[in-house]
């Protein structure tokens, strides 16, 4: 099937309370202008220089949506358009966003990547300390951030009962934070899990190699 096929298909087959974002990395602008031609606008990147780069080049009314682990130096670059930044992990970068969004005079939002894997690598706060950090007067004292929601990304596992354990905890966590905090979105599943993510609630799914096939290669520049 076609990129502009498969943007149809998986559009179509989504609730219409889910936003769709394409991760693009490591694709071509031809692949993103196929995708582009078929309606789509919500697009995501994991590398900075490669977001900079299509930004620049592509329709301007694109919404780039960072969903990478950002490095606090290199926020500088994406702060002037950047739509969504999805994970969030600490607060030294959330003081770096909101420093570089009133360069720009902007509001950038941002969702909390929370730790919901059992695996050691990924990034992200636990629960306990988002709670803590969303009262903080520290964090409420940050002007030219909003935080959205959250992000979350499950354990790489084909037992669909792990994965559904923590995409369920991730929801009730956000359901109860959501009214305190003003939240609207919530940012699960990939193209291996993003039909049990939004049984489990989620209402924003990050989807690469199901639109535009799998990755041959990555880019070497983080
Ligand atoms: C690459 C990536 C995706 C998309 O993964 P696919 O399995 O290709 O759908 C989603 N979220 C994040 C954070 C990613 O890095």
């Amino acid at each position: 099937m076609s990129i502009r096929d498969n943007i149809k298909q998986i559009s179509a087959s989504l609730p219409s309370h889910v936003t769709l974002v394409a991760v693009s990395k490591t694709k071509p602008n031809e692949a993103i202008m196929e995708a582009y031609d078929a309606g789509q606008r919500d697009f995501g990147e994991n590398y900075v220089q490669e977001l900079s780069d299509k930004a620049e080049q592509l329709p301007k009314d694109i919404r780039w949506h960072f969903i990478g682990h950002l490095q606090s130096n290199k926020v500088k670059y994406i702060a002037p358009f950047v739509h969504l930044i999805h994970g969030v992990d600490s607060f030294k970068l959330l003081a770096e966003i909101d420093k570089q969004a009133q360069k720009n005079k902007r509001v950038i939002s941002c969702l909390l990547q929370i730790y919901i894997a059992r695996e050691e690598s990924k990034f992200g706060f636990d629960m306990a300390e988002c709670e803590t950090l969303l009262a903080s007067p520290e964090f409420l004292s940050f002007k030219n951030i909003r935080i959205a929601g959250m992000m979350g990304m499950a354990s790489n596992t084909d037992n669909q009962t792990i994965v559904r354990t923590e995409f369920h905890a991730l929801h009730e966590f956000y359901k109860r934070m959501q009214p305190i905090h003003d939240l609207s979105v919530l940012s699960m599943g990939m193209s291996s899990d993003y039909k049990l993510a939004i049984a489990e609630g989620s209402n924003m799914v990050r989807i690469g190699s199901s639109i535009f096939g799998e990755r041959q290669y990555a880019p070497k520049t983080v």
